[in-house]
């Protein structure tokens, strides 16, 4: 039931979201990729779907979740640790460049997948080559093990930071480690490089990694006042984190993102005690006597979560343009072609 859209979930749509999201969307977060790209078998998701997920068929799968919007955005590779970084990294910059050769009226830009050992010249050269417009570093690399109990420098590191300091390159940062935000030495590393490399322009993935929205909640002073922070909303489907960094570093800072191809995962993921579980059909029975259960896509979900937050902190119609829109666009005003 993963990558099908059913009518109960065009029935969320045309009853909530149809008259949310706005015209013009800028996807913060997707990831584009074949399954070649892995050595041995692709993750799960990814193997359900289609074996080449492109610029086009993206085009063709998000208007599954927002049916007639003009979607662009940032791509990158899906880091697993089987990935193949230069497979997954020269697919990202020709279907980058393919778009942008071809004239399409909204060509994606793209970030490198990196790893913690590629050496900072060989980071520079190959976003240099290839267009990239910033990097994807992901704990699945991390050299701390567990990975995700690791420590940002682990997979981000000083190195790679000074790199996207000195070329004004985007980070998307998924943090790790249980509390997330709330957790001190993720909040000091965040500090840290945000005033010790303030060309770099550090996206924090899942709003914080807010799956449980109460480590935002309880961190996100912690970020107050830096302005080369942001947040992408993919794949949080739970009320409050995006609630928290509207109210704390301001709507300006929050831009959508569809996660895809988590978007299209049949579930939801709640904060649950002090962590948070991802609830789909196979871990979950939808046994209950007062109605029919059943599951939606996380796309909608997520979408759903978003609109409430707008709604609680009284975000007008511009406003709610600007995080599906503007302020990615501004964010990436020297490369993006709108
Ligand atoms: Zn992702």
């Amino acid at each position: 039931m993963d990558w099908q859209l059913l009518d109960r979930d065009r029935e969320i749509w045309n009853r909530e979201l149809a008259t949310f999201v706005p015209p013009k969307v800028f996807d913060s977060h997707l990831h584009l990729y074949e399954l070649s790209h892995f050595n041995g078998p692709p993750p799960g998701l990814v193997a359900k779907g289609p074996a080449s997920a492109g610029w086009a068929e993206f085009q063709k799968r998000i208007a599954e979740i927002m049916p007639d919007r003009e979607v662009t955005g940032l791509a990158f590779g899906y880091p697993q640790t089987t990935v193949n970084f230069e497979a997954a990294n020269s697919f990202l910059a020709s279907e980058c460049q393919h778009a942008l050769g071809a004239g399409l009226p909204t060509p994606p830009l793209c970030q490198m997948l990196i790893h913690p050992s590629m050496n900072a010249d060989f980071i520079r050269e190959t976003v240099q080559r290839d267009g990239f417009v910033g990097l994807k570093p992901y704990h699945l690399f991390a050299t701390e093990k567990p990975t995700f109990n690791a420590h940002i420098p682990s997979f981000l590191t000083d190195e790679h930071m000074r790199v996207a300091h000195e070329l004004g390159l985007s980070i998307t940062l998924h943090i790790v480690r249980s509390q997330a935000l709330a957790d001190p030495s993720n909040q000091e590393v965040l500090r840290r490089y945000a005033t010790q490399y303030p060309n770099a322009r550090m996206i924090l993935a899942h709003a914080a990694r807010g799956f449980n929205p109460h480590h935002t909640v309880v961190g996100i002073e912690s970020l107050r006042g830096l302005r080369n922070v942001w947040f992408d909303t993919s794949a949080v489907t739970d009320c409050g984190a995006y609630e928290a960094i509207i109210k704390v570093i301001g709507h300006d800072r929050l831009m959508y993102g569809s996660d895809f191809p988590v978007s299209h995962i049949r579930g939801r993921c709640v904060g649950l005690g002090d962590n948070f579980l991802w609830l789909t059909p196979d871990n979950t029975k939808l046994d209950a006597a007062y109605a029919d259960v059943q599951f939606t896509l996380v796309g909608i979900e997520s979408l759903r979560t978003l609109k409430v937050a707008a709604i609680a902190c009284g975000l007008n119609d511009k406003q709610v343009e600007d995080v599906f829109f503007n302020n990615g666009a501004e964010l990436f005003a020297e490369r993006l072609r709108v």
